[in-house]
Formats: structure tokens, C-alpha cells, sequence
């Protein structure tokens, strides 16, 4: 079912303005990620949907019906929290036929259709233990399982994958990813963390203060950053965002691309697409992924400060006459501390921003 948000604004008691006038459709069946810092109000997102949360302002709507005021029982939503709050008293087949006893599913029927949902997560011998006799996976599923029983039109999972331990977390993560491309339930996940975002979603919102600051494909977030901000939080060692100055191109660059970006007295044209946008004195970040960054004689020259090994590639941090720049290079062909070297971005690969407001000029 889709999920609609028209300028939902959540203003907690106290007033903290959580969620600031915000727009956002998720569409039937969409694996979709709410990814952002702490505090910037993914969770309150989260549980607005789920109705544990009433809007201020703004309206919500589930499929074609407006939820904004309805109660979480009358969303028909399921949410899996963080913990997983598990009813610890009770047995894994208890805890999967919870949400059907609610809805007063008569005992035998229960029972069926828990078995079946808990086998579908391999769950089938765990079925009288209590969670406290379950490992962290096997408790997520069971989570899971109770979210599912019901047969819910929307999936709401906060931070689903936290309480587990890295390897388990990258296993979970497959099966999130497959249950939920069979099931094809729209689901909304929230993370702060950026590689999962990227691995399990169909789209991503990335928000800060209660705002919306890129919504776009997983490869739309990670090869176009919208802004400084986005640049700054997705990918796995950060962009390098280098400050610098439009000037008038000279001798045939003139011809060619009419105007440079000037870096720590380094020169890259502007690239062709976006020549016209910009005027010379014009300041700009330049942004480009340390993947991008290659060798080059006319390059940004820099001393290297620390090698880091990252397994197939290293990431070689450069003292530069400004910040620093980070670049990655091939394994085995890492450079001795204090060598120079000079890099520049692979052609394509640049982004420019404008310095006064971070956006992407495009
Ligand atoms: P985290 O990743 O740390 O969980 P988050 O992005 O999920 O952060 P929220 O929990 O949604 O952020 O919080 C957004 C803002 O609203 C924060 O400033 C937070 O302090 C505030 N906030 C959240 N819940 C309440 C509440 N019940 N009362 C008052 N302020 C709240």
C-alpha cells in the first residue's frame, strides 16, 4: 500500500520541531530507508506512520484512506522495533499469534497460521522456547514473524538490524532483503547507517533537522550527492569536498570549457555540462570520492600523511596546502609516507556545489 506525507510537521511538547512541513510518497511496495544522524527525526517519521506518533500539522494517508488521526490499531501497520519487545513470558508461538489474538482469530486458526508464518523464518523448532533461550537473529525473526502474522499492508522496522553483531548483521540483511522482495510489502525502514541503506533499499529519504535533504535511488544518493550535506554523509570513506574559486579559462581551455575551478592554485575545467551555470569569482565545492581521485601531473599536489588498508584498496590521506584530501589506491602500490603526490579526478567524476548553499549545481 502506498504511503503518503503531505507537510507533516511534528512538534513535541516542549518544542522540539521534529519533523519540519514534510513531503514524501512511498509507493506500494517499495523497500524504502529513512537514513540520517541522530537526531534528525527518522524515528519520529517512523512512529508517526505507525499512529504511536500524532502529526501536528500536515496529513497522512495509507493507500487512499487519511490515517492522520486513526488510532495504530486501525492503520493496519506493523512495526518491529529496535529491541524487538518480545513478550518474554511468553513462547515464540505465543509471541508470533499475539497480533491474530487481538484480532480475534479463533485458537486453531492461530495456531496454523502462526506455524506457517514462523516456518516461512525458520522458526519451526524454536516454537516453545522463550526469547531469553533465543540468539539475537532467531529473536529478530520472531519479531519479524509477529509483524508479519497479521498480514499487514505496511512494514515499519526501526533500526532492524542494530542489536546484531556484524556477521549475523550482514547475513540478516540478505534475508531482510529477499523476505521482503517476496513478500512485496511496502516496508520503511529506518538507519543511520549508510551502507545498509544503500544495500537493502529501493529508495532512500536521507534527512537532517526534521527535513528531507535527497530522496533518489541508492546509486542516485551515492553518485550525485544533492548537496554538501548528502556528500558529507553517504559512502564509506567521505568525499573529499575541496573549497574553490571559478576563474576565466586561458589559451585553448578557454575554447574548450571556458571557465576553470581553481583549487590550492590548481586548475580543473569546469565541466562542460554545467559551464554556463557559473560566472568567474564564483565560490564552489568541489566535490569528487576518494575513488575518483587518480595521479596526474597537474594534479593537486599533496605529502602523504597515513596509509590506511582497507583490504583490496588502501586510503592514502594527503597534507595539502588546504584540508586535507583523501584518495584510494590499488593494493600494493601504496606510496611511503612523506612521498608527494599529485592527483585529479577521473573525467566525470567531479561535482560542484555552490559554496553559499551546499547545492549541487547540475
Ligand atoms: P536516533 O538515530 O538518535 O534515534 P532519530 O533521527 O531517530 O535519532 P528522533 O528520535 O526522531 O531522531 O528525534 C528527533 C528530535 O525529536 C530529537 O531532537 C529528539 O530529541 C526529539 N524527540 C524525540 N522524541 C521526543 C519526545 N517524546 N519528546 C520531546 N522530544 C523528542
Amino acid at each position: 500500500m502506498r504511503v503518503s506525507l503531505e507537510e507533516v510537521t511534528k512538534v513535541f511538547d516542549g518544542g522540539v520541531t521534529a519533523l519540519d512541513g514534510l513531503s514524501l510518497d512511498i509507493e506500494d511496495g517499495e523497500f524504502f530507508a529513512l537514513l540520517g544522524p541522530s537526531g534528525c527525526g527518522k524515528t519520529t517519521l517512523l512512529r508517526t506512520i505507525a499512529g504511536l506518533e500524532t502529526a501536528s500539522a500536515g496529513v497522512l494517508r495509507i493507500g487512499d484512506r487519511d490515517v492522520t488521526r486513526l488510532p495504530p490499531g486501525e492503520r493496519d501497520v506493523a512495526m518491529v522495533f529496535q529491541d524487538y519487545a518480545l513478550f518474554p513470558h511468553m513462547t515464540v508461538a505465543d509471541n508470533v499469534a499475539y497480533p491474530l489474538r487481538i484480532k480475534k482469530v479463533g485458537r486453531t486458526e492461530r495456531r496454523a497460521k502462526a506455524a506457517q508464518t514462523a516456518a516461512g523464518l525458520s522458526l519451526a523448532g524454536l516454537m516453545e522456547r522463550r526469547p531469553a533461550q533465543l540468539s539475537g537473529g532467531q529473536q529478530q525473526r520472531v519479531a519479524l514473524a509477529r509483524a508479519m502474522v497479521a498480514e499487514p499492508t505496511v512494514f515499519l522496522l526501526d533500526e532492524p538490524l542494530s542489536n546484531l553483531d556484524a556477521r549475523l548483521r550482514l547475513e540478516a540483511r540478505t534475508f531482510l532483503k529477499r523476505l521482503q522482495h517476496d513478500l512485496g510489502v511496502t516496508t520503511v525502514f529506518v538507519t543511520h547507517d549508510q551502507a545498509e541503506a544503500l544495500a537493502l533499499a529501493d529508495r532512500i529519504a536521507v534527512m537532517d533537522a526534521g527535513r528531507i535533504r535527497q530522496l533518489g535511488t541508492p546509486r542516485e544518493i551515492f553518485q550525485r550527492p544533492a548537496n554538501v550535506f548528502v556528500a558529507g554523509f553517504i559512502g564509506s570513506t567521505p568525499m573529499n569536498l575541496l573549497e574553490g574559486e571559478c576563474v576565466a579559462g586561458d589559451g585553448e581551455a578557454a575554447e574548450s570549457w571556458g571557465h576553470q575551478i581553481d583549487i590550492t592554485g590548481v586548475r580543473l575545467p569546469v565541466p562542460e555540462e554545467i559551464v554556463t551555470e557559473l560566472n568567474p569569482g564564483d565560490k564552489v565545492i568541489v566535490g569528487v570520492r576518494p575513488e575518483y581521485l587518480v595521479e596526474a601531473e597537474e594534479g593537486i599536489e599533496g605529502q602523504v600523511d597515513i596509509v590506511e588498508n582497507l583490504g583490496t584498496t588502501s586510503l592514502v590521506t594527503l597534507t595539502t596546502t588546504g584540508p586535507p584530501v583523501q584518495v584510494t589506491v590499488p593494493e600494493g602500490r601504496e606510496p611511503e609516507p612523506g612521498a608527494t603526490m599529485r592527483v585529479t579526478p577521473e573525467p566525470g567524476r567531479m561535482l560542484v556545489y555552490r559554496a553559499d548553499d551546499g547545492e549541487l549545481i547540475d
